[in-house]
């Protein structure tokens, strides 16, 4: 099937039919910038909403190019999922936010930290990928419970039985599984209870117009009920007003992250963090 094409076809633009000179240069200098220290996690925190408790992270990446200055991920990550470059960035960020984690690890009142490292689906159609995560921890010297990883939904369907085989690997070895941007894929409802889960994030668009539409917050409502009656937690992201954030904690979700806790920091920031509730 297409499965393998993802590693070979380097910089095919499907809309226009034609390699893009553009992204060819830039795929090219972004196997460079992995090896030139160009690329840089930010750490978001995760709240829970029952105690305010700083429960994890999500990590992101930035790629701060010498010369175009900081290119935000959704500038290149998807040119990188059209080519094997994907899986080295994957590495490099499991790497990074591994060792990161160990080090917070180390500080008062940061041992529990979960730290979710995106990962994208050719990464789980990658042969031995569940032995590089859990190396990674391993000589990283962290828990596999202080790991999180987040695959979104539509990723998930390209190769369902690969997918839940990869993903029952890691979550048996207490890694922990959230489904990204639930709510905007095209699962079926039963490859929900399939997959070994702890917890799905609402995709943002949902928390968005929550407040102001009812459809909205009702569906928000029914993954919340859904997700707690499957045992999985609910983590709702994008959560930018003070509205939205008690509106979701008095419906019952359980962690929320957003520019209304904090934006994404720079590592050296993220021990500094504390919620000021307005
Ligand atoms: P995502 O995984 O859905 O990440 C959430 C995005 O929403 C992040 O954008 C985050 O900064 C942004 N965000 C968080 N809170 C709010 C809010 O309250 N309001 C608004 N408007 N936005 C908020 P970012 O960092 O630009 O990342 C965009 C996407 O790039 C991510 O979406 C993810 O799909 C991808 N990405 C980022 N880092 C990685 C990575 O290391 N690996 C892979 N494979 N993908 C990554
Ligand atoms: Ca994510
Ligand atoms: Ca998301
Ligand atoms: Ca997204």
């Amino acid at each position: 099937r297409a499965r393998n094409q993802h590693h070979h076809v380097v910089a095919y633009d499907h809309a226009s039919h034609k390699v893009s000179r553009d992204n060819l240069a830039l795929l090219g200098e972004l196997r460079n910038a992995v090896g030139a220290d160009q690329l840089r996690l930010h750490y978001q925190p995760k709240l829970l909403l029952a105690d305010n408790s700083l429960v994890g992270a999500e990590a992101l990446m930035r790629w701060e190019h010498p010369e175009r200055g900081m290119i935000p991920p959704d500038q290149f990550i998807p040119q990188a999922e059209k080519s094997s470059i994907i899986n080295e960035l994957t590495v490099w960020a499991l790497r990074s936010a591994v060792t990161q984690q160990s080090q917070w690890c180390a500080m008062r009142g940061m041992e529990q930290l979960k730290v979710a490292v995106n990962i994208s689906v050719h990464d789980l159609m990658v042969p031995g990928f569940h032995d590089v995560v859990l190396q990674t921890l391993e000589q990283g010297n962290l828990d596999n419970g202080n790991l999180e990883l987040e695959v979104t939904e539509s990723a998930l369907m390209e190769d369902i039985a690969t997918s839940v085989d990869v993903l029952k690997r890691l979550s048996g070895a207490n890694v922990i599984i959230s489904i990204d941007d639930f709510g905007t894929g095209y699962s079926s409802l039963k490859y929900l209870d399939l997959l070994p889960t702890a917890a799905i994030k609402i995709d943002q668009s949902f928390v968005f117009r929550m407040a102001r539409d009812a459809g909205s917050r009702q569906i928000v409502q029914a993954a919340i009920g859904l997700a707690h009656s499957l045992g999985m937690r609910v983590i709702a992201e994008g959560v930018e007003t003070e509205e939205n954030y008690s509106m979701l904690r008095d419906m019952g979700c359980d962690i929320a992250q957003g520019f209304f806790i904090s934006r994404p920091l720079a590592s050296e920031k993220f021990p500094g963090f504390s919620f000021q509730q307005q």
